[in-house]
């Protein structure tokens, strides 16, 4: 299918591994030129080649924190005139609720709840004066059903997803659609991350740990980054124009529910 956004320019934060990084592969695949954002500058570098080899579209590197004020200025500064938006970053670590400061709960609101609407307000004013823009924010299932190790991960995400319920239908008349995309268990970094810890707590290797995860998704899998930047591009593509303020589970089947 063509999704018809050939020659746009996306801004795909934290992307140069897992969910960020399919998502920046999947839009250069249609076309899009990338501003393409992560921390660590090799594999942000290597991404961005392997991108620009493949699909034969530009591709601008900005290594920075985009959960910091300056880290944000950076990107944004590289990131004028941009068609689509794609808001990601690291996801917080696990832990107990009892346990959290107030620190701990400033520290995963700023990544994950206030470094997305801070990029949806530098960006948003420029894709209603075009009359035509697309946000996708990378969000987690857990808005839908709590991981009750994750909590600071409930609590931030809780706090984005209700600021875009509201915000997606006052653009949408602009032609501008904000929609989330909420990841179950993807075989990524942090997937490995949160195995460890697992193998940690339980004294099971890393394979049994995989296998107890794998076996509460129906798919009877985990998924894969490719798969999950397919339903990006498609979200930002021209035929997504009336899929506004939506929450996309992406997670195998594994959150048992109607709707
Ligand atoms: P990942 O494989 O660990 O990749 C994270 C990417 O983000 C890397 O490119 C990393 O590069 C970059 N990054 C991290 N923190 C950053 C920051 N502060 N500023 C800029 N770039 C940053 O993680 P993932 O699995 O793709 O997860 C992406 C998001 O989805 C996370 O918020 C995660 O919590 C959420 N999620 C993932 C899953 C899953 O199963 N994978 C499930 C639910 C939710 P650098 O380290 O070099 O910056």
């Amino acid at each position: 299918m063509d999704l018809g956004i050939k020659g746009k320019t996306a801004l795909v934060c934290a992307g140069s591994k897992g969910l960020g990084r399919g998502c920046a592969m999947a839009l250069a695949e249609a076309g899009v030129n990338l501003v393409l954002n992560a921390r660590g500058e090799q594999a942000l570098n290597a991404t961005a080649r392997q991108i620009r080899d493949a699909y034969g579209v530009t591709v601008v590197t900005v290594a920075a924190d985009i959960t910091t004020e300056e880290g944000r200025a950076k990107v944004l500064a590289a990131a004028t005139g941009i068609d689509i938006l794609v808001t990601n970053a690291g996801g917080p670590p696990p832990g107990l609720w009892s346990d959290w400061s107030r620190d701990d709960f400033i520290k995963a609101i700023d990544g994950n709840m206030l470094t997305p609407i801070a990029l949806m307000q530098a960006a948003l004013p420029g894709m209603i004066a075009k009359g035509w823009g697309r946000v996708v924010n990378i969000t987690s299932g857990s808005v839908k059903a709590p991981i009750p190790q994750l909590g600071l991960s409930n609590t931030a995400r809780a706090g984005l997803t209700g600021f875009v319920a509201g915000t997606a239908r006052q653009v949408a008349g602009h032609g501008v659609t904000i929609n989330n995309l909420l990841p179950g268990i993807h075989d990524t970094d942090r997937a490995v991350a949160l195995d460890t810890g697992v193998t940690k707590a339980e004294g099971i290797t890393m394979e049994q740990a995989r296998a107890k995860r794998a076996a509460t998704i129906p798919a009877g899998r985990y998924g894969t980054a490719s798969e999950f930047g397919a339903a990006c591009a498609f979200l930002c593509s021209q035929h997504a124009g009336f899929i506004v303020g939506q929450n996309l589970l992406l997670d195998g089947g594994a959150i048992n529910a109607t709707l």
